[in-house]
């Protein structure tokens, strides 16, 4: 009896996404390999239906049934749902990690030819900004939680070095903004540098993000597997992918525990949608990602080996430096499909083991504090008083409080008590509350009195609590 072949969610996604979707069907086809495409609706159409999250019910149960996915870009229409169809997809999936490798490509001419660039990003995938937890808090002042969790971290962290080691490289870097967000970004800094020592065999260094970026284009070979957040991965894997040839080259796999999502790094391009004009190397090589992740590495490597033969022959599309006469979509994948079975003059084939992901944790994760303080409160208010006169009023309705107002900040900035800053002042500030007799203690019953006293005055957005935990305090300090 012939096997059962493996069943493969495909998701052709929108603009340029159905033609390199089909290019990456047509080339793994021709492996051999023991594979069957299940095609599946998300996005653009699917929001034009009034599926509010670009995508049906049908795709999220052939997700559920087949565990892998492979998918072309898509986009979220302006005016239908709140919402990218991809981070729904990434969130319902929990596919936390994001890798996305580049390497210099034979007859990929770039400004880094030669300098045999091989680097992967590992992002964190579905905490961050890109949760997407947005409020206004005033009709012209925007809100945006930048939820970072530590198991989210230890996640990412575990994943890069898993990464690292299947792959035999050398070194991974952890790039933070954490000199100014200690807490959220911080947490990312002190995971990687507490869980790092358990893999000897790599180097690894914190470095910031900025100084990540400019070193990029300075000096890329110095980079082997950089691991970082959400919204740092997605903007420094546009860069690196520029680094070697641009977004037409740029695979990407999304990892879950249960499902695994492979996709490029690029967009729908509608630009150049239905002009059989779009390079389709980086679905390609993210189908090559995909049957690596299935267990069919042979096919993977043939995959990989066929494009990157087909590079060195000189067949390019028309996005790469320095070509007359561009090869459609098509061209490039008969090419490819051509040179299935040959082997790279300049890339012989790499050794891969298997990534050993880090095991699921189920239930609710919970970072215990044996010890926990209250030291004041942050009320949240808008006014359109001066920052003295917003101080005088405050003081008025707290003189019986057990609470003194410590001080108020606008956008971040000290305001009260004097500070020499000038600012422009918006109509939204945080104005900090302490208990006058500091080895004092409170809880809800006193913060819901100087609530209602703040409130019976001034409109109010949020509070948050300052608490300390085993006697750190767990909350920032204004920036001046
Ligand atoms: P984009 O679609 O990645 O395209 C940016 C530019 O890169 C294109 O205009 C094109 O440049 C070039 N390009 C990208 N892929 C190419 C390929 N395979 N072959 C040749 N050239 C390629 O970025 P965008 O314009 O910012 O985004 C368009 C839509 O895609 C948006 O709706 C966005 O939300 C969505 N998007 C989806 C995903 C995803 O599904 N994972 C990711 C990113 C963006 P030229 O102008 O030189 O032709």
């Amino acid at each position: 009896m012939t096997p059962a072949k493996r069943k493969i969610t495909i998701l052709s996604g929108d603009g340029i996404g159905p033609e390199v979707v089909d290019a990456a069907i047509a080339i793994i086809k021709a492996t051999g390999v023991a594979v069957e495409f299940e095609k599946c609706e998300a996005g653009a159409r699917a929001f034009e239906k009034g599926i509010v999250t670009g995508i049906p019910k049908d795709t999220i149960q052939s997700i559920e049934r087949n565990r892998v996915v492979l998918k072309g870009p898509l986009e979220t229409p302006i005016g239908y749902g709140n919402r990218s169809a991809n981070v729904t997809l990434r969130t319902l999936f929990e596919t936390y990690g994001n890798i996305r490798p580049v390497r210099e490509l034979p007859g990929v001419q770039t400004a880094f030819t030669g300098r045999a660039l091989d680097i992967v990003i590992v992002r964190e995938n579905i905490e961050d900004l890109y949760a997407g937890i947005e409020y206004m808090q005033t009709p012209g002042v925007a809100e945006s939680l930048k939820l970072i969790s530590r198991e989210g971290c230890e996640k990412i962290v575990k994943l890069a070095f898993a990464f690292a080691l299947a792959e035999g490289r050398k070194a991974v870097h952890c790039a933070t903004k954490s000199n100014i967000l200690k807490l959220t970004e911080g947490l990312l800094q002190h995971t990687f540098e507490e869980l790092a020592p358990g893999y000897p065999s790599i180097t690894s260094k914190h470095i910031l993000i900025d100084n990540c970026a400019h070193q990029l284009a300075m000096r890329p070979e110095q980079f082997d597997v950089i691991v970082t957040t959400n919204m740092n991965g997605d903007i420094l894997s546009d860069l690196t992918s520029g680094l070697t040839g641009g977004l037409g080259f740029a695979p990407s796999a999304n990892i879950g525990n249960d499902v695994a999502i492979f996709e490029a790094v690029h967009g729908s391009a509608p630009d150049i949608a239905g002009k059989n004009k779009a390079n389709p190397t980086a679905l390609v090589l993210s189908g090559a990602m995909m049957l690596r992740h299935i267990g069919e590495g042979k096919a993977a490597n043939d995959v990989e080996q066929a494009v990157l033969v087909t590079l060195e022959s000189g067949i390019r599309t028309s996005d790469m430096m320095g070509v007359d006469k561009p090869a459609s979509t098509t061209d490039f994948t008969q090419a490819v499909i051509a040179n299935l079975g040959k082997t790279s003059r300049l890339s012989p084939p790499k050794k891969y083991a298997e990534v050993k992901l880090p095991p699921a944790q189920l239930g609710v994760n919970v970072v215990s504090a044996k010890d926990r303080r209250l030291a004041g409160v942050d009320i949240y208010i808008e006014s359109n008083l001066e920052p003295k006169g917003l101080a005088a009023e405050l003081e008025k309705l707290t003189t019986s409080s057990p609470f003194a107002l410590q001080m108020i900040t606008n956008r971040g900035a000290i305001v009260f008590p004097a500070s020499d800053r000038r600012v422009s002042l918006v109509d939204h500030y945080r104005c900090r509350f302490v208990l006058r007799d500091s080895a004092g203690k409170f809880g809800d019953p006193e913060i819901l009195s100087l609530l209602g006293s703040v409130g019976a005055r001034f409109r109010w957005m949020h509070i948050e609590k300052l608490q300390e935990f085993d006697g750190e305090q767990a909350y920032s300090k204004s920036q001046v």
